[in-house]
C-alpha cells in the first residue's frame, strides 16, 4: 500500500524538480507507458501519456530514456512520431534521438547458448509463441487459457532450464511469458551507465512494473525516485507506487508543470 511516507517522498522529489539543474526520467514500456495487448504490436501507449511526455520532451529540460525488454525498432515504432532515447534489449542496444545506434556485443560462447534455445523451441513446436531478439529468445503466452500457459511453461522451463544454468546466461519470468537471454546488461546495469552520464544534483526517477525493472529500482536507490507502476501492488524495492494510467498521467503532468516552472 501507498504509505504516508512514500506520499512525501513523491512530494519532496517534485519539489526538487522545480530548481534542479537537471532531471532524467527513465520509463518501461510494457505496462508502464502501454497496457498489455494480446497482439504485443499492438500495445501502444495510453492515449494520455503520448501528448504529456511530447510537452517534457519539448521544454529540453529533462533527459527522457524508456528502458524496455523489448528490441529497440519494437518500442520505437509503437512510441512513434515521438523521438526519444530508448534502451532496448534490457540495455544491450540503444538508440539516441539523432538516430545513434549501439548494440554491445556478445561472446560466442553466449551465443551458442542461445542458439541452442532456439533450435529446442524449433523442435518443441513452439516457434510461433517465440519472438527471437538481441540477446534472447523469449515464449510469449498471453491470451492463452491458464491450462495452455501452464503446460507451455512447464515445457519451456524442461527445454531451457539446463541452458540457463550456463555462465552469461539467465531465465526470466515476465508478465506472461519466459526469456533465456544474456545475463548482462540488465536494466540495473543501463540504470547505472545512465547514472555515469548523469550531472550531479540531477534529480532521476525511474518507474517501471515488472520484475526486470527491480533491477533498475535496486541501482537507483538512495540516488533517485523508484516508482512501480502497477493496478495492483506486489512487494517491490521501489519507493512509490502509482496505479497506471490516472495516477501515472498526473505524475507526468506534474513533473511537466514543476519543470515549466523553472527559471531558465
Ligand atoms: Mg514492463
Amino acid at each position: 500500500m501507498q504509505s504516508l511516507s512514500a506520499n512525501h517522498l513523491l512530494l519532496d522529489f517534485l519539489a526538487r524538480l522545480s530548481t534542479a539543474s537537471a532531471s532524467v526520467l527513465m520509463l518501461d514500456y510494457d505496462g508502464t507507458l502501454a497496457p498489455f495487448h494480446v497482439d504485443r504490436n499492438r500495445a501502444f501507449p495510453y492515449s494520455e501519456v503520448m501528448p504529456v511526455l511530447e510537452r517534457i520532451v519539448q521544454l529540453g529540460k529533462t533527459r527522457v530514456i524508456v528502458v524496455t525488454g523489448r528490441p529497440v525498432a519494437e518500442a520505437k515504432m509503437l512510441l512513434s512520431p515521438l523521438n526519444l532515447e530508448v534502451w532496448g534489449s534490457h540495455g544491450l542496444e540503444r538508440i539516441l534521438p539523432d538516430g545513434t545506434y549501439q548494440q554491445k556485443s556478445i561472446d560466442k560462447e553466449t551465443m551458442a547458448v542461445l542458439s541452442q534455445a532456439k533450435e529446442w523451441v524449433l523442435a518443441a513446436g513452439l516457434t510461433s509463441h517465440a519472438e527471437i531478439k538481441p540477446g534472447g529468445i523469449a515464449i510469449h503466452w498471453r491470451g492463452m487459457s491458464s491450462a495452455e500457459m501452464k503446460d507451455i511453461e512447464a515445457h519451456a522451463l524442461e527445454g531451457w532450464n539446463p541452458l540457463a544454468e550456463r555462465s552469461g546466461i539467465k531465465l526470466l519470468k515476465f508478465e506472461a511469458g519466459l526469456e533465456l537471454r544474456v545475463a548482462h546488461p540488465d536494466k540495473g546495469d543501463a540504470v547505472a551507465s545512465i547514472l555515469q552520464d548523469s550531472a550531479p544534483g540531477a534529480q532521476i526517477a525511474y518507474l517501471g512494473d515488472d520484475f526486470t525493472d527491480e533491477d533498475a529500482f535496486r541501482v537507483l536507490s538512495g540516488c533517485g525516485l523508484t516508482v512501480l507502476v502497477r493496478s495492483e501492488y506486489r512487494e517491490t524495492r521501489a519507493n512509490v507506487w502509482l496505479k497506471p494510467p490516472h495516477e501515472l498521467i498526473d505524475f507526468l503532468k506534474q513533473w511537466f508543470h514543476k519543470i515549466n516552472s523553472m527559471q531558465s
